[in-house]
Order: structure tokens, then sequence, then C-alpha cells
């Protein structure tokens, strides 16, 4: 069911519950009230009867024939007075003698002062009464007819308020829910017309205050950071394209220019030299393509494992040094005092590390004349800490916030030598990790790039 509608229900309903307690209130307190009344009415007109009785010089014949001819302005009252030891003194219509009173009756009124009693839809007063020094026993009953009447319509009326506020409240319920609800419909007809083609738009914010409009806002980022992912990745696919193509395109070119006419044999090997050079790059560039896939992938679905990671970094150094026999890399461990070489046991995943590394310290060699890069691994409360220093180029201050951005490449490098994707890479990697990659770097002096892998992660 629709929240519209449950809204509905649950007002109407809660609030005609409410109604109908007060209503049953107001018409429990009216015919209290009514009957409390109608008592007094009834005792004050016995009282005045049993008075006239014992004050005037009136017989009980002559008051029963008043009785007689007014009984419709005396409301029915029937009014019958006894003498504490049972004897009728007065009864206003023995021939009807509605209430059967008996000694035991008389006896409780005489000690009781007053009893009520409901007797075949009548009201039944018994009470004691003095006078002169005499006690009676007064009964008087009668039929509440005009409060049973009052009361009667007052059940009407309550009851056709009751069904007929039902309906408003229904249809107040109803406009109040469909407009306190329609800055979400209004959402849900936004939200659709955002697809992959249009994600620039955004959802109305209406009144930026309300819950609605936090949720419209909290989707409006999430509508924000979703489409500077996808302009990355279009960005990153156009990259990929553009990195393909030129090596491509030498391959194209040297094939064909050694196609185009009958060559010497030493011709022949200066090209299928070319393109095997050119189809390394592109191979190195698939690879690197393939572990910044693999890096940006859900953590779960990496393997990580107690690994120790001078042994990733050694591996990583004599990777590098067998492609390029002229690089100098050297390795330091430094234990601390207590010569205690746990820090070194990580958790992680050895080949992304190592391929991480790699890069790091290729880049170290390559831009720094020497080919030089040195290494140094320390302890830090639960972890390691690496540094990766070289006497290169180093980076200019305004580029070293986009060095780790994918397929950038800084002034200081070589055309032809990379792709920009090692230090997004190793970025990606390190930050699988839970670690902290930093740099520090001075042109013309070198730069040093800090890892810290935390054995807690
Ligand atoms: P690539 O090495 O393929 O150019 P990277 O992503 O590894 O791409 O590095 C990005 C850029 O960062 C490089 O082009 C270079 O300008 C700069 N860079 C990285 N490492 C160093 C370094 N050790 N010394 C100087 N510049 C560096």
């Amino acid at each position: 069911m629709k929240i519209r509608n449950q809204l509905t229900i649950l007002f109407t309903v809660l609030t005609a519950a409410i109604l109908l307690v007060f209503s049953l209130l107001t018409y429990i307190s009216v015919s209290n009230e009514n009957t409390r009344e109608f008592y007094n009415t009834l005792k004050k007109e016995a009282t005045t009867k049993a008075t006239l009785l014992q004050e005037t010089t009136v017989d009980a014949q002559t008051l029963q024939t008043i009785y007689l001819n007014n009984r419709e302005i005396l409301n029915e009252v029937e009014v019958a007075i006894y003498s504490p030891d049972f004897t009728l003194l007065y009864h206003d219509a023995v021939e009807i003698d509605f209430v059967k009173e008996t000694p035991e009756m008389i006896d409780e009124i005489i000690q009781e002062g007053e009893i009520r009693f409901v007797q075949d839809d009548w009201n039944v007063l018994g009470f004691r009464f003095e006078h002169n020094g005499e006690v009676f026993a007064i009964t008087a009953a009668a039929f509440n007819e005009a409060g049973k009447n009052k009361l009667s319509r007052l059940r009407q009326t309550l009851a056709g308020l009751w069904v007929s506020s039902l309906l408003i409240l229904f249809l107040v319920g109803r406009y109040m829910s469909r407009k306190s609800l329609k800055p979400v419909s209004d959402m849900v007809d936004n939200v659709e017309q955002i697809t992959a083609t249009n994600l620039d738009l955004r959802i109305d914010t209406g009144n930026n205050a309300d819950e609605i409009a936090e949720l419209a806002i909290t989707f409006n980022a999430m509508l924000d950071r979703l489409e500077d992912s996808f302009d990355a990745q279009k960005l990153f696919v156009s990259n990929i394209a553009h990195e393909l193509r030129t090596p491509l395109a030498a391959i194209i070119a040297e094939l064909e220019l050694a196609l185009s006419r009958d060559r010497e044999n030493a011709d022949y090997i200066v090209a299928i030299e070319n393109v095997l050079n050119d189809s390394r790059k592109l191979s190195r560039l698939s690879t690197g393509l393939l572990d910044l896939a693999k890096a940006s992938y859900d953590k779960t679905e990496i393997h990580f494992e107690e690994i120790r990671i001078d042994e990733v970094i050694v591996d990583a150094r004599n990777e590098i040094v067998k492609l390029q026999p002229n690089y100098n890399v050297n390795v330091m461990i430094d234990a601390g005092d207590d010569d205690n070489d746990d820090f070194l046991t990580i958790n992680g995943n050895a080949y992304l590390l190592k391929v991480a590394f790699m890069n790091i310290i290729e880049n170290g060699c390559k831009f720094s004349k020497t080919a030089e890069a040195n290494i140094h691994l320390e302890p830090i409360e639960h972890g390691v800490t690496i540094r990766i220093t070289d006497r290169g180029s180093g980076i200019a201050k305004d580029e070293l916030q986009n060095i780790f951005a994918p397929f950038y490449r800084g002034r200081n490098a070589p055309t032809g030598s990379g792709h920009g994707i090692g230090l997004a890479l190793t970025k990606k990697i390190i930050d699988l990790h839970r670690g902290e990659l930093d740099v520090r770097s001075s042109e013309g002096e070198g730069s040093t790039f800090i890892v810290s892998l935390s054995k807690l992660f």
C-alpha cells in the first residue's frame, strides 16, 4: 500500500477514535447529569407533596384527586408515604401501585436516608422525610421521558457528527498526505528522467530545509559523484584509446614501410626490432591497465595474506634490474635498536605491492641521470615505512597534486618512456592496503616517495 494511503487511513482512524472517545465521554457525562437532575426534581416534587399533606388541611383523597387530574403536568410522578412501621399514609394512585414497597425497603430507606434504582425504565427514589419530629419513608417513581428524549437526540447528533466527521477527516487526511508527499512524487518524476546520457540533471531541493530537501540534496550529491566517476571513466577510456593508437600507428607505419619494396635482410631486422619495441610498450601498457583494473576492484575480490614487505621490495628491485641492468637500486633495512624484524611482516597482496614499488623505484631511476634509487625500510607504530629516494629531476610544485591522476605525465617526462598510469596504479594499490603514500620533491634535487603500511589493517 502506498505511504500516502497508509497515512490517510492512520490519520482518519486515529482522529476518529479520539472523536469517538470524546463523544462517549460527553454522552456519559450528560446522561449522569440528566439522571442526577431528574432525581432532584423527583425528590422536590415528593417533598412538596408530603409537606402539603402534613401542613395543610388537604386530605389524602383530595391530594389523590389533584394528582390524577394533573398526572401529565406532574410528570407522572407516583408518590407513596409510609410510616417507619410500614403503614401506608398516602399513595398517589393505589390502583397503579408501580413500586412494590416492602417492610425491608422501608427499613433500608429509614436507615440509609436515600435509595435509588431503576425499575422497568422508571426511576425510583426512596428517601427519609422528617416533619415536626416525625419520620416518614417516601417513595417516588417517574418516567424520565424528557430526559430520555434528550439523550436519544444527543445520541443521534453525536453519531451523525461522528460519521460526517469521519468523511471530512478522510478527505482532509488524503489532501494533507498528498500535499506533504508531493515533493516525493515530484522527486520520483525527476529521477525517472535521469539516465546515463543526462547525468547532469539534478533534483529540485525545494525549501532546502526539511527532510525531503535533505534527501534531494543527498541524492544530488550522489549524482555529482556518479557524474564525476562517469566522466573519469569516459576520460580513462579515451586516454587508453589514445595511448594505444600511437604505438599501433608506429607498428603499422614500420611494417608498411618494410613491405613497400624489397629490402636487405639487415633492414628487415631493424624493422622487426622497432616493431618488437613498440609491441613491448603495448604489452606493458595493457599489463598496467589490467593491474589498474584489478586494483580498482572491490577489496573483497583481492586476496590478502601475511607477507614480508622486504621480500616484496627485493623482488621488485630484482625484476627492474633484470629489465634495466644499468639501474642501481639499494635496499636498506633499519630495524631500530631492538633489531626485531617483525615490523616487516604485514597483511597484503604481494603481487599488487610489487607492482606499486616497481613503479616508484623505476621512476626514481628513470628520472635521475645516475639511474639510482635508494630504499629505506623503518618500523613505525604497528607497521612499516618505506622511503624511495632519488637524486633526479624532481617534480615541479604545481604538478605535485596531479602526478597520481591516471594518464598524467609531468613536463619532465621524456616522450615514449611511459603512459602516466604508474603512480595512479601505485596510489590505488596503497589505498587498497589502507596505507599512505606521500611525496616530497624539489626540482633539480630529487624526490622521496614515502609509503606507510599498517599491520593492523
Ligand atoms: P610515467 O612515469 O609513465 O610518466 P607515472 O604515473 O609513473 O607516469 O608518473 C607521473 C609523472 O610524475 C611522471 O610523468 C613524472 O612527471 C612525475 N614523476 C613520477 N616519479 C618521479 C620522480 N621520481 N622524479 C621526477 N618526476 C617523477
